[in-house]
């Protein structure tokens, strides 16, 4: 028997047995995924002893969904994962430049999954490019449905490009002026209401999880009603709303209430690299939070090994967040501690914070062992290169 995770008066009810759809993914996807489900199931079955287990849901998207289903992303896949509420998947291929929207970003769409938060803190021993990779230990809350991202563009020299030129340069001809004939538009929407639940889940979590400060990354020097307001209204929710547990920094004295701070997001490239330790919970719109999310994950040994999650109101959607790969699709070479890691965040979002921990800890012990995929083993003197398939059966072994 198996039952699904339902929501029952504004919280989510976890049985003992859910139902979890997952999607293999494109590329490396299949590799990694199989790896990953192996400790997926021996961390439960060894926090719980059966007790718990999780009915993995196979549902398709990319490639696997087009030969299968002639489609690269079917209604039932959306359908799926709203109706079981929590899925995890693996890297999807998006082409570059053609007509066809990444399905990565239809997701974070149609599911309104508003949130992508990515926690980036060192594996110890995996080898990374700073002296102190002990010392980040982030959590990034990226905005994930507004900003660059909307989709809403028109092409160099196409005659809705034409339109958008000649209405600024009515509503404002000096504006106007600074668009170029053969300009490409794009425009950039961040909202009050979509900020307002971003800074808010990042609050709630930053409580939830006894973190020490919360920064707004934004680039409101130079664009003021969009960036500059996304900072405005995440302190303005701090002041009405949690100002029992947060304080602005810098307003009124210090005490012992959670600081609220913000840092332009040039500088904020900056202090990963060379003040990490001063920053926890980052909140950020969604083209800032691409680029530090990868770039903070570069500080502590690559994106190989960063987990991430989408998640919504309470629709949560876990993944790997680095690629397909596709030039080590099916060669069970790649290393798979992003989707592990993934499955970590997932497995402490049901609440299941025994597995979780079993999952980080057979990770830790497999590297500190030396036992690493090809990517890891590369910089690690003494180290064996294991397959991806091997490396997640060592994390299985040495979780217990
Ligand atoms: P990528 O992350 O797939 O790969 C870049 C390089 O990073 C690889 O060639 C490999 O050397 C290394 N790498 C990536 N994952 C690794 C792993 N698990 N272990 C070891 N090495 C690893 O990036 P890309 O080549 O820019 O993108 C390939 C495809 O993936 C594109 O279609 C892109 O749109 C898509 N993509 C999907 C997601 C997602 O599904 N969330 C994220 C990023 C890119």
């Amino acid at each position: 028997m198996a039952s699904n995770i339902t929501v029952k008066n504004g919280a989510l009810v976890f049985p003992d047995d859910p139902v979890i759809p997952y999607i293999e993914g494109d590329g490396i996807g299949p590799d990694i995924w199989h790896a990953a489900q192996v400790v997926f199931d021996a961390a439960v079955a060894a926090a719980y002893h059966g007790k718990k287990r999780i009915a993995w849901k196979e549902i398709l998207a990319g490639e696997k969904a087009l030969t299968e289903a002639g489609t690269l992303l079917p209604d039932e896949t959306v359908k799926a994962i709203s109706d079981h509420v929590v899925a995890i998947k693996g890297p999807l291929t998006t082409p570059v430049g053609s007509g066809f929207r990444s399905i990565n970003v239809t997701f974070r769409q149609v599911l309104d999954l508003y949130a992508c938060i990515r926690p980036v803190r060192w594996v110890r021993g995996v080898p990374a490019p700073v002296r102190s990779p002990e010392k980040l230990d982030v959590v990034i809350f990226r905005e994930n449905t507004e900003d660059v991202y909307s989709g809403i563009e028109w092409a160099s020299r196409s005659p809705e490009a034409a339109k958008v030129i000649a209405f600024v340069r009515e509503l404002n001809p000096a504006m106007g002026a600074r668009i170029r004939d053969d300009a490409g538009i794009g425009i950039k929407p961040i909202s009050e209401s979509a900020t307002r639940r971003i800074v808010k889940k990042a609050l709630d979590y930053t409580i939830a999880h006894g973190r020490r400060s919360v920064t707004i990354v934004h680039k409101g020097n130079i664009m003021k009603f969009t960036e500059g307001a996304f900072r405005e209204w995440g302190y303005k929710l701090v002041k009405e709303q949690y100002a029992g547990n947060f304080r602005v920094e810098g307003e009124g004295a210090a005490d012992a209430r959670i600081p609220v701070n913000d840092r332009i997001a040039d500088s904020m490239f900056q202090q990963v690299i060379l003040r990490p330790d001063e920053y926890d919970v980052l909140v950020t719109p969604n083209l800032n939070g691409d680029y530090l999310s990868d770039a903070a994950a570069a500080c502590v040994g690559g994106l190989g090994m960063a987990p991430g999650a989408n998640i919504g109101d309470f629709t949560a959607l876990f993944e790997a967040t680095h690629g397909s790969a596709p030039k080590y699709a099916g060669q069970d070479k790649v290393n798979p501690g992003s989707l592990i890691l993934s499955g970590a965040m997932m497995l402490e979002y049901l609440g299941w914070r025994e597995a979780a921990e079993l999952v980080a800890r057979g990770l830790e012990r497999t590297v500190q062992n030396r036992t690493v995929t090809y990517d890891l083993a590369r910089q690690l003197e003494g180290a064996r290169t294991v397959s991806t398939s091997e490396f997640g059966a060592l994390v299985a072994t040495n979780l217990r």
